[in-house]
């Protein structure tokens, strides 16, 4: 991150990070978000797959329409039985690597391209 921020605004490059915030975030296999409803009017909106910053905003709406009583077929989300995620352990063990195996390819691609 602290290469990549020099590299797009180097005007800032001798300025030292003060603050630095870090978080698990919840993924989905297919990265969209997953509507719960584990028990009628318990919902469950989660798995933004580290995009909900504006995905939140419509599983809100989303959430408060169906319990104001929307039928399931008009919510922008459907709503999915709970189930386990085929192959977790293997996965959640796999995913730590996703990161720097891009920052491998970035830099690759960079390399191959003259950037
Ligand atoms: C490192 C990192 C980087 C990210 N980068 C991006 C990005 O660039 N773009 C993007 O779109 N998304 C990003 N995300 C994902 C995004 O932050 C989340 O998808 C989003 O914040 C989820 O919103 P939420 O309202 O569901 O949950 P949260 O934002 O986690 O809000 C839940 C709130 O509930 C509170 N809470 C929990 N338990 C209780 C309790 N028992 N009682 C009262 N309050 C409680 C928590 O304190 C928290 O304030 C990132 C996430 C992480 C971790």
């Amino acid at each position: 991150m602290k290469q990549g921020l020099k590299t797009v605004f180097p005007q800032i490059a001798d300025i030292p990070v003060e603050r630095k915030w870090a978080g698990r975030i919840a993924v989905t296999p297919e990265m969209m978000p997953h509507l719960y409803e584990p028990a009628p009017g318990i919902l469950a909106g989660l798995g933004y797959s580290g995009r909900g910053i504006a995905m939140t905003s419509v599983m809100g709406r989303t959430l408060s329409a169906k319990l104001l009583g929307a039928p399931a077929a008009d919510l922008p989300f459907p709503i999915l039985p709970v189930t386990p995620i085929p192959f977790h352990g293997i996965a959640s063990r796999l995913i730590p690597m996703a990161a720097p195996a891009m920052t491998l390819r970035d830099r690759f691609e960079s390399l191959t391209n003259g950037i």
